[in-house]
């Protein structure tokens, strides 16, 4: 465990590093920079520091530092609004999923690429009947003799397929959807893919961030099981908590929050919105710790679902909640155009907020887990 100078000492860095991709204009802060803000080359550049792959070991590309550098890193990034979703679902979840399920091969194939910020992953979860009933899905994976599957089906709000290099997706293998939690499969497969249709859907910001994704009977090798054939479940449940409890998930909208705060400071504030000011932040410092709790449950080799599932749903409550106070705060402001940043920002903010409490599994899901987990359910 790294100090708390080396700590700090990182955090400037990285800051360092970002006022100067802000002064040459590299990119606008934006809320929810993590699914919106893609940019290959910022992820380069993001991985020719040694800041993707932080907690990959070196012998697979990565930089063997702990999950609470990685946490000062991410952190940064999220505050400032940088563009980061090429490549956060891989460095977020892919990485450590294949490291942890992943053959001796796959490792050598995918991780290498991920640290270097070059290789981007979607995740083939949610159908068109299986969203919050995820061990409904549909998608079928048939084995041949030659240990080779062939897929059928279709997922949908696969955020970032069309610019994948690969789709890690949960595929019946065996049984049938009665059987519920067994029989399901984990695949790594390759993009682009002749028999996988990948059709774009926009949401209401007019942006094409996720998509249908159609397995035409789509044939890959034997070598694209991921983990053990049947566990899918267990290791789908494994991923969700590296998913839901990261600091993107109470972060996504405090570059909002960072930029009502300099215009307070210019214009000077009422007591009212002091007051409000006062209570978010003290809701994403609050926020903050659980999700630094959970970060050390993971390190740890420990499977926190519950606390995950709570960091998010309380976190994604407060990311909307943050939006709203700011735009009540600033009747009339919001514009998608113009030359205001501060307008755009709230508008684009306000526009993605619908999606805070639904991706990766709705707060009403959430909370049954957490229900669950305490015992009263
Ligand atoms: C921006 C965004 C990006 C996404 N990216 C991805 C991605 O990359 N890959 C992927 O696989 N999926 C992705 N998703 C899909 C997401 O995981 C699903 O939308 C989510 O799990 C909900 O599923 P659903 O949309 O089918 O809603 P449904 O499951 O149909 O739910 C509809 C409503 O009913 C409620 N509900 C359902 N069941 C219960 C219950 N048992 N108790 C109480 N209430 C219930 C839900 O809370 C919700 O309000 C993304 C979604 C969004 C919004």
């Amino acid at each position: 465990m790294p100090d708390a100078t080396d700590l700090d000492g990182l955090r400037a860095e990285v800051r360092s590093f970002l006022r100067d991709e802000l002064d040459t204009g590299s990119f606008e802060p934006v809320s929810d920079s993590w699914m919106s803000g893609f940019a290959p080359g910022f992820s380069a550049r993001l991985g020719a520091r040694g800041w993707l792959g932080m907690a990959i070991p070196t012998n697979y590309g990565g930089h063997g530092r702990s999950p609470i550098e990685r946490f000062v890193v991410t952190e940064e990034l999220l505050a400032h609004g940088a563009p980061v979703a090429a490549h956060w679902i891989s460095d977020r979840q892919m990485a450590p999923g294949i490291l942890a399920n992943g053959t001796e091969a796959q490792k050598q194939r995918y991780l290498p690429g991920i640290a270097a910020g070059e290789l981007f992953f979607a995740i083939g979860m949610s159908e068109p009947d299986a969203g919050s009933d995820l061990a409904g899905v549909r998608t079928r994976a048939v084995a041949a003799e030659d240990g080779s599957w062939t897929i059928t089906g279709t997922k949908v709000w696969t955020t970032g397929a069309h610019v994948a290099h690969a789709m890690v997706l949960l595929a019946r293998s065996d049984g049938e959807p009665v059987d519920r939690h067994a029989g399901l499969s984990q695949f790594v497969v390759d993009l682009p893919h002749p028999d996988i249709e990948i059709r774009p859907l926009r949401s209401i910001d007019g942006a094409a961030h996720f998509n249908e994704v159609i397995f035409h009977g789509a044939r890959v090798g034997s070598e694209a099981l991921l983990g053990e054939r049947g566990n899918g479940w267990a290791q789908v449940m494994g991923e969700l908590a590296f998913e839901r409890s990261g600091p993107e998930r109470y972060l996504s909208t405090v570059p909002l929050l960072r930029a009502w705060t300099d215009q307070l400071r210019r214009t000077g504030a009422t007591p009212e919105q002091r007051v409000t000011l006062g209570t978010l932040t003290a809701r994403a410092w609050t926020l903050r710790r659980m999700s630094l709790s959970v970060a050390a449950e993971l390190d740890a080799g420990r499977k926190p679902d519950v606390l995950a599932a709570m960091v998010k749903d309380v976190g994604s409550t407060f990311e909307g909640d943050l939006v709203e106070a700011v735009r009540s705060s600033s009747e009339g402001v919001a514009r998608r155009d113009g030359g205001d940043p501060f307008a755009r920002l709230l508008a684009t903010s306000v526009l993605h907020t619908p999606a805070f409490t639904l991706r990766g599994g709705t707060n009403e899901i959430l909370r049954g887990i957490v229900a669950r987990g305490m015992g009263i359910r």
